[in-house]
């Protein structure tokens, strides 16, 4: 009791009183985005700079006690928030928000952790430029949280996850020292790479308190369509003729199957879905081409491509935005999804992906089997098929209690789901992490060696395990 006590009274004195939370409504750190887990905290603490971020570190470790690094708390697979023993800080960088550099020549900001996603992006246009992560959290989530969680988002197949468009970190490290590796260089092979080993950790090896992020010019023209599409195979087949045509304009390629647009036009009706009234057609894909030519050149490419495809079958019907307000409108349809499924009640979610060329069969196989096992499941699969990944989701039985379907059947469909994404040669976390969600799961379906390399690198790092000790990698409380 006196140590935790002595703990508040440090971290007190390093943020001041009024950044120590430990009364009032903690909901909004304490409870994950999809509202399926609530913990609680020692406190919430938050700082204003590295060098408090760093102090607090090391009182935590003096204290040996675990604490939980949160940006926006939009992650999907519960790595944000404390665990439930009341004993973990949770340390909220919000506050460190600030853009601290543009370096024009240099193609870079530098902003902090707490920078929401979609400020950085207007800074960047403001300046001329793109930054190009793009997701339907981006007015919530954090360049700390993008980077812990390495997002992907709907620009992957042109700019890369979040890892590519990053040039350097700040962080703390277990220890509370602070790793300054803002250089923002393209070429840096001097020894391991410390920030790729960071990105994508999940706030388990080192706190991101500021990064160097790269811009890209801004497009001059962006198109974007959607096709209704006969079958998966066909929906890969658009893929294929769309790099094909569009070259490196191609910068989103998304499907949907028609349940999940269902769900759309069911639960936001002011939303216009083309073709939703033709039950005939199973996917539907929007696509983007982004170019630094003018817009005739790329409009006149973008129906040369969609000629292509019906000519081939691959497209059953298509419609390419007129204006940016068209486009918006295709664009906020894929986003919505998310929505909508939430809306339609409970459902087991997957973010799995599977080499490009394997998931037509994949789809076919894995939907088979649920449908054998699980009578009445419906499917919300939709996501990035241009790289991969597919948001794999199984929603309950119409009319059936969403909560006991979940607790009755959630292991069996995420082990029929995942054995089959084992079996096609994927993965069982494409973009959202791990988290406290899959820890459990993970090592069914990670290499023992690539564990055993894993917790080496942690205990290597973390010796006392007091970096967000519930997420990515199992063990036991922090070492006494
Ligand atoms: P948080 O949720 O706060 O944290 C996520 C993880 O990062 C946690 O493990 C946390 O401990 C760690 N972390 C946070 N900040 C730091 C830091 N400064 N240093 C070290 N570790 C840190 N994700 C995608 O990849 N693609 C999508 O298309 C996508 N779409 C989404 C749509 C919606 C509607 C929602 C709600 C989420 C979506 N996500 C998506 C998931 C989520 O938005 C991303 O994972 C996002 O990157 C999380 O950022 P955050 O600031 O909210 O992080």
């Amino acid at each position: 009791m006196t140590d935790k006590l002595n703990l508040l009274a440090a971290l007190r004195q390093i943020v001041g009183d009024a950044h120590v939370l430990t009364e009032g409504d903690l909901t909004a750190y304490e409870q994950d985005w999809r509202r399926r887990e609530r913990g609680r905290a020692l406190a919430v603490v938050r700082p204003a700079s590295t060098e408090q971020v760093a102090a607090v570190v090391k009182a935590c470790a003096a204290h040996r006690t675990a604490i939980v690094p949160q940006g926006g708390n939009t992650g999907l697979v519960v790595g944000s928030i404390p665990d439930g023993t009341g004993t973990q800080v949770l340390l909220s960088l919000t506050r460190m928000n600030a853009i601290r550099a543009f370096d024009k020549d240099n193609l870079t900001f530098t902003v902090e952790a707490g920078c929401i996603l979609q400020t950085l992006q207007e800074a960047a246009e403001r300046e001329g430029y793109l930054f190009p992560l793009s997701l339907a959290a981006e007015g919530s989530c954090t360049i700390g949280g993008n980077l812990g969680t390495n997002a992907g988002g709907t620009q992957v197949v042109r700019y890369g996850n979040t890892r590519e468009l990053c040039l350097g970190l700040e962080v703390v490290n277990a220890q509370g020292e602070v790793w300054n590796g803002l250089k923002g260089l393209r070429k840096d092979n001097t020894g391991y790479d410390l920030r790729n080993l960071m990105i994508g950790s999940e706030g388990t090896l080192g706190i991101i308190t500021a990064a160097t992020m790269k811009l890209y010019p801004l497009p001059a023209s962006q198109l974007t369509a959607w096709a209704a599409v006969p079958s998966m195979e066909a929906a890969v087949e658009l893929l294929g003729q769309a790099h094909r045509y569009l070259g490196a304009g191609l910068t989103g390629f998304e499907v949907m199957n028609r349940f999940a647009l269902t769900l759309v036009h069911k639960h936001m009706p002011q939303l216009r879905v083309p073709f939703i009234d033709n039950e005939d057609y199973p996917y539907a894909v929007v696509l983007e081409n982004s170019d630094s030519e003018s817009e005739e050149h790329a409009r006149a490419r973008f129906e040369a491509l969609m000629e292509a495809a019906f000519e081939q079958g691959c497209v059953m019907d298509a419609v390419v935005a007129e204006n940016l307000s068209q486009a918006h409108n295709l664009w906020h349809i894929r986003e919505s999804v998310p929505l909508a499924q939430a809306e339609e009640g409970l459902n087991i979610k997957h973010d799995i992906s599977v080499p490009i060329s394997r998931i037509p069969a994949f789809v076919e196989h894995a939907e088979a089997l649920l449908a054998q096992e699980i009578p009445g499941m419906r499917l919300v699969n939709f996501g990035h098929l241009g790289d991969g990944n597919l948001h794999f989701n199984v929603q309950a039985p119409e009319g059936a209690d969403g909560p006991t379907f979940l607790r009755e059947r959630e292991y069996q469909v995420n082990h029929l789901v995942y054995d089959a994404v084992a079996e096609f040669g994927g993965s069982i976390s494409a973009e959202h992490g791990i988290g406290a969600l899959k820890a459990e799961t993970l090592p069914q379906y990670q290499s023992p060696v690539a564990l055993a390399m894993m917790h080496a690198i942690k205990q290597a790092l973390d010796p006392q395990g007091i970096l967000n000790p519930q997420c990515m990698l199992r063990r036991a409380a922090p070492a006494a």
